[in-house]
């Protein structure tokens, strides 16, 4: 850890403090984007915003944006910034943590008294979790171009989404797509164990993992569990089971290259799922995540052969292998992450580059600017649970590490985006 950082710890501290307390009674830390909770927290976000300098307002696609005028407007923003909303029962750091970073990053400027040729923004993301419209980064996704039309039509307790952006302040049928933004940068807590078990203080993160999500159901036949023979059977269960565990096999085989891969068999379904009945169908559902789209095809391929070996060997039918969505990885910038590394450097933060097997905003923003990300450690890994636990200093260091990149990507990003 290093001393004499020009971010503050305990400013961190408190601005996370006072957002936990602005959760559903009894429900800590839940303030879901869109409910009254989560209208408290940004009007108490926006008074911290106003107070370390910052032109508060909300854009059209109902992102919370504070912002700052530098020296040379016409070479566009640099941008920082996460979301505040949570998941149900969720923990105080995961986005707090990056929105209180980039906003501490605006007040060392201001301590300082640095001025930047590159306007700043600090933004809090309308909805990065899964909203009560169902849908997630509904504010990234909307200065990105790539919110879907049909959501807005959308509807939870009555109200649509398109109206639902409205009343926060932003104008869903207004055109949102930026093009001024320089560079993106978000400080997130790494949702995973890696950081803290290697001991180390940054994961500049090289890409977010692209996820495919594979429904499969394999037919057997339903029999008498007590007088169908053994080997005379077409036990659904066996041939699912079986490719459950080719699923772990292949993943595990992937993991052990250079880079990120996950899969997960997260639902799994037997029918009729009764004592004394040999089963009769499967349908289970795979989360798969890779940094790289080649090693999700290799997979793709591998499951395929596996699951047509497993079925001749067990005697059932395969009734679907259908990929039910399919998002490709997201890499973040290779300048920036080179800039971010060396931000590490300087900073005496200890640091490994990494991927992100968690979806963030960081993927969206990707689309339109040099995008890229740094996470701090959380404790044991956990996250989406009050338990969920970071400290201060680190995301002081953190906001350190993204202060050093600011500066360096403000004097390196001398034409217009
Ligand atoms: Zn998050």
């Amino acid at each position: 850890m290093t001393a004499n950082l020009p971010t503050s710890a305990a400013r961190i501290e408190a601005d996370i403090s006072a957002l936990a307390e602005i959760t559903e009674p009894g429900r800590p830390y839940t303030r879901r984007a869109f409910t009254p909770m989560f209208l408290k927290g940004r009007e108490w976000l926006a008074r911290r915003f106003e107070a370390a300098g910052l032109r508060v307002h909300v854009d059209a696609a109902g992102n919370l944006i504070g912002s700052r005028a530098g020296r040379a407007p016409n070479l566009g923003t640099i941008m920082l910034g996460s979301h505040s909303d949570t998941v149900p029962d969720g923990g105080r750091y995961d986005g707090i943590a990056g929105v209180s970073a980039a906003l501490e990053v605006a007040r060392a400027l201001a301590d300082q008294d640095i001025a930047l040729d590159h306007d700043l923004e600090i933004i809090d993301f309308l909805a990065e979790e899964v909203s009560i419209f169902g849908v997630s980064c509904v504010g990234s996704r909307g200065i990105t171009g790539t919110r879907r039309e049909e959501w807005l039509s959308r509807q939870s307790e009555g109200v649509t989404l398109a109206n639902a952006i409205g009343e926060l302040g932003g104008n869903a049928a207004a055109s949102m797509t930026r093009n001024d933004i320089a560079a993106f940068l978000e400080l997130h807590i790494e949702q995973g164990p890696v950081l803290e078990n290697q001991d180390l203080d940054i994961g500049v993160v090289t890409a977010i993992a692209g996820i495919t999500r594979i429904e499969i159901a394999v037919d057997g036949r339903a029999d008498h569990a007590g007088t169908t023979p053994m080997g005379a059977r077409k036990d659904a269960l066996i041939a699912g089971a079986s490719i459950a565990l080719a699923v772990e096999r292949l993943a595990t085989e992937l993991a052990a290259g250079p880079f990120h891969f996950a899969a997960t068999v997260g639902e799994f379904r037997v029918e009729p799922n009764a004592a004394n009945v040999v089963p009769a169908r499967v349908t289970m559902l795979i989360d798969a995540r890779a940094e790289r789209r080649d090693g999700m095809e290799r997979f793709l391929i591998q499951l395929r052969d596996s699951v047509a070996a497993i079925a001749a060997q067990t005697g059932v039918a395969v009734s679907a292998l259908r990929v039910l969505s399919d998002n490709m990885p997201a890499p973040c910038d290779a300048g920036v992450v080179a800039v971010l590394d060396a931000a590490c450097r300087s900073t005496g933060a200890r640091h490994r580059r990494m991927a992100s097997g968690a979806g963030h905003d960081t993927a969206w923003m990707a689309r339109i600017t040099r995008a890229a990300m740094i996470f701090v450690p959380c404790a044991e890994g956990r996250s989406h649970t009050p338990e969920e636990s970071a400290r201060p200093e680190d995301i002081a260091l953190g906001a350190a590490v993204l202060l050093e990149a600011v500066r360096r990507l403000d004097k390196d990003l001398q034409e217009k985006p």
